[in-house]
């Protein structure tokens, strides 16, 4: 969460003298003028190259000595402005994608929707693109339905400012003088930790739904509202997300779970009525989840992983969407252990199922799938009372710490696997030792009614060691 420093309000108290007064542009009505275009200058706030990554600055620093306009722009201006740390830079200029080419070795072109240049140093990708009007030279393609397919028509600052989502979202930090300039209100906005779109919300919508997603998710990154108006359209027009390309959602997904505030985007989600096209059978599992199991279990997963991403440890889609899927995965999997399937590939079909039927809204790349059916598999196969030389070769599978942590996880839903968790820990911790038998406890696949239904009685106690399949779980 990034909060308004002190260093923030400063920026706001000074009148800054113009020098250049830019074209007046309206971003309310796109054709009309705008009330208040404001160039900042640099004595007056608080963006310092200092906190610019050493590859944007070259970007910047090289389009400007060849004579072209250069601006930081997006979500980093946003962010030094708030105090934060921006995740990446963009960077804006009048040369055309090929100029931009010409002008750095490390340099590829991407997008045919929206053509823009990545300039590779080392790890770090600086984003490159072309300031964009609404018309002229160049090409855009829109849809009958409004969405724009195609907009590579190159434009003035002032109309690339209005073709951006929201207004704090249209900020140039300009490398020539180091000011601030704002055309739309986004330094207001800052202020007033409000998100409004540029234009009409029904249009901008219209043209591209996935920016319904962004307002959940920066409204959740920064902590900030999203204005009425840009707000009020998003219950009726979110079902315009099912034409948005499932690959695109996936990477949407990402950014919304995995970026440190997954849990407060999962929060906007709900509130706006975005859940439901992002992760159907998720959104449907909780309007069934009476005693509230099913979303102790999906927000504890979502802040810990928002908890690991501040500590800069690693992260996994393959885990979050694990959780995020689990519902479905288990009351598939019951139906199917219920019509006799065996148990390893009642699982393992059960989340194909899941990942297919996702797929139609979120299309998971198959890395991450293959690592979610494996998690889940492993799930029954904790509670069956094992021999020895299971444990150890469960102990030793690459994906047994996943799904331990998994199990852990599950507790939250189930705490009657609490015993069997905390066995397993033991296990984890003293590979090797003469553990006894793994707690009776309630089989996975058998202990969360499916719709209500009372769950089948628990298997029959047994000595440990000894091998036998059961319907709960199998060491297959
Ligand atoms: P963050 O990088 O923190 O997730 P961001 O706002 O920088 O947030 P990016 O996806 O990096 O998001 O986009 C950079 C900028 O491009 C945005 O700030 C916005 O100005 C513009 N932009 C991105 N997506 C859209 C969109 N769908 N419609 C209009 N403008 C967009
Ligand atoms: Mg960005």
């Amino acid at each position: 969460m990034i909060s308004i420093g002190n260093a923030f309000s400063r920026l706001l108290r000074r009148t800054p003298t113009n020098a250049q007064e830019p074209r007046r542009l309206n971003p309310e009505n796109r054709n009309l003028p705008s009330p208040e275009p404001r160039i900042v200058p640099r004595a007056a706030h608080t963006l310092s190259r200092k906190h610019i990554s050493p590859g944007a600055l070259r970007v910047l620093y090289r389009l400007h000595e060849s004579g072209y306009a250069a601006y930081l722009v997006g979500g980093a201006v946003r962010d030094l402005l708030l105090g934060g740390h921006p995740k990446d830079f963009d960077v804006a200029t009048d040369a055309t994608p090929e100029q931009v080419r010409q002008l750095f070795r490390n340099c590829r072109l991407i997008g045919r929707r929206f053509r823009l240049a990545h300039v590779v140093f080392g790890r770090e990708i600086v984003e490159v693109a072309t300031l964009r009007g609404q018309d002229g030279e160049g090409e855009r393609e829109v849809h009958d339905d409004g969405r724009i397919l195609r907009d590579n028509i190159w434009g003035s600052i002032e109309e690339d400012a209005l073709r951006r989502d929201f207004r704090v979202n249209a900020l140039y930090y300009d490398i020539s003088d180091f000011s601030v300039r704002d055309y739309v209100g986004g330094l207001e906005d800052l202020r007033s930790r409000e998100m409004h779109l540029i234009g009409d919300p029904q249009q901008r919508y219209r043209e591209d739904p996935v920016r319904m997603l962004r307002a959940a998710r920066l409204s959740a990154k920064l902590d900030f509202e999203i204005a009425t108006a840009s707000a009020e359209p998003i219950a009726e027009l979110a079902p315009l997300l099912a034409d948005v390309a499932p690959a695109r959602l996936f990477d949407e997904a990402l950014k919304l779970f995995m970026a440190g505030h997954g849990l407060a985007s999962f929060h906007q989600l709900e509130r706006h009525g975005l859940l439901r096209w992002l992760l159907p059978a998720l959104a449907a599992a909780l309007t069934r989840d009476r005693d509230g199991a099913l979303r102790r279990m999906t927000e504890r997963a979502l802040a810990n992983t928002d908890a690991r991403v501040r500590e800069d440890k690693p992260v996994t889609p393959a885990f979050t969407f694990a959780v995020l899927l689990w519902s479905e995965v288990q009351s598939t999997a019951l139906h199917l252990l219920e019509s006799g399937v065996e148990v390893s590939a009642a699982w393992h079909r059960a989340g194909q199922m899941a990942i297919a039927e996702q797929a139609r809204r979120v299309a998971i790349p198959r890395r991450f799938g293959v690592a979610m059916e494996e998690i889940w598999a492993l799930q029954p196969r904790f509670a069956v009372r094992t021999a020895r030389g299971r444990v150890q070769r469960l102990l030793a599978h690459p994906r047994f710490r996943a799904a331990y942590d998994f199990l852990q996880l599950r507790v939250e839903q189930e705490p009657a696997l609490a015993e069997l968790a905390a066995w397993w820990t033991t296990a984890q911790e003293r590979p090797g030792a003469v553990l006894p038998v793994p707690p009776e406890s309630v089989a996975p696949a058998q202990s969360v009614p499916v719709d209500g239904a009372a769950p089948k009685a628990a298997r029959r106690r047994r000595r440990g060691g000894q091998r036998k399949r059961n319907p709960g779980g199998g060491d297959a």
